[in-house]
């Protein structure tokens, strides 16, 4: 049976007042027709599609990450896939703009649609691989906020996403909890990209229960913040299989 709009506006009012998130009401209408439009998709666009998995798993998480982001910040979303965080955070946040990056230019088309669908003007997309984007002027350096959600382990995401932090500007990866072994291994680069552990922000989401009263467990998360100090050494990023063969723990 198809989840209707007032079903799916209900269920995100639920998931909203169990994980305490404020000004829920006003982001109702554009998170109904990002729910129409995943409920919809015939692409395959992300592999998480149930109502309660997208008011959960895709509006609520996405939007843990908001109150991070700085006034009017440029924002960037490093593997934007279907759009999450990119598609909840333009909506509740219209002071900023936000870049979605991809190597997939039809799960951008998704993306870009829904924005315009959603009545986003603040969402732009971007298409390419980040460890080439991130060597174009255009792009190096020159946002003030890096977001990343389930793309790669850290060490490999730290060198796909802080090249293009500015001086002063941060980077995000939203992370699973116990990403500490992965926070370990991602020290040396991290520094050496001219950034810094800034602080870890600790979360955790609820279901809202079904008509049975069964709900998954709650997820547990991290926001892992970093912040840019020096300039990134041009010989960074490196390709792709230089980047992921560096990360290996030494044996
Ligand atoms: N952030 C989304 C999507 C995660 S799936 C979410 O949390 O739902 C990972 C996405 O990253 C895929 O869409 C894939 O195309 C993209 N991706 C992986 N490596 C990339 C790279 N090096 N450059 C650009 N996009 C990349």
């Amino acid at each position: 049976m198809s989840v209707t709009r007032s079903d799916f506006a209900a269920l995100w009012l639920e998931t909203a007042r169990l994980n305490g998130i404020a000004g829920a009401d006003a982001l109702t209408d554009a998170l109904c027709v990002i729910w129409e439009r995943l409920r919809d998709a015939t692409l395959n666009v992300t592999s998480i599609r149930d109502p309660a998995g997208v008011a959960v798993a895709h509006f609520a998480d996405s939007l843990t990450v908001a109150p991070c982001i700085p006034d009017g910040a440029r924002v960037l979303d490093v593997g934007c896939g279907g759009g999450f965080p990119t598609l909840p955070l333009a909506a509740a946040r219209p002071d900023i703009t936000v870049t979605a990056l991809d190597s997939t230019a039809k799960k951008l088309d998704f993306v870009a649609e829904t924005a315009r669908a959603a009545g986003l003007d603040n969402v732009t997309t971007l298409c390419g691989r980040a460890e080439e984007t991130a060597r174009l002027p255009d792009h190096r350096e020159r946002y003030d906020f890096v977001v990343a959600r389930a793309v790669a382990a850290l060490p490999v995401l730290a060198e796909l996403c802080i090249p293009f932090v500015r001086r002063g500007g941060l980077f995000a990866a939203m992370k699973s909890r116990g990403a500490d072994e992965e926070l370990a291994l991602s020290a040396s680069i991290v520094a050496e990209l001219g950034a810094a552990l800034d602080s870890r922000v600790p979360l955790t989401l609820e279901y809202p229960p079904d008509a049975e009263g069964a709900a998954p467990a709650p997820a547990d998360r991290d926001i892992i913040l970093f912040c840019k100090l020096t300039p990134t050494p041009a010989r960074y990023p490196r390709a792709y299989g230089a980047i992921k063969k560096a990360s290996q723990p030494r044996k």
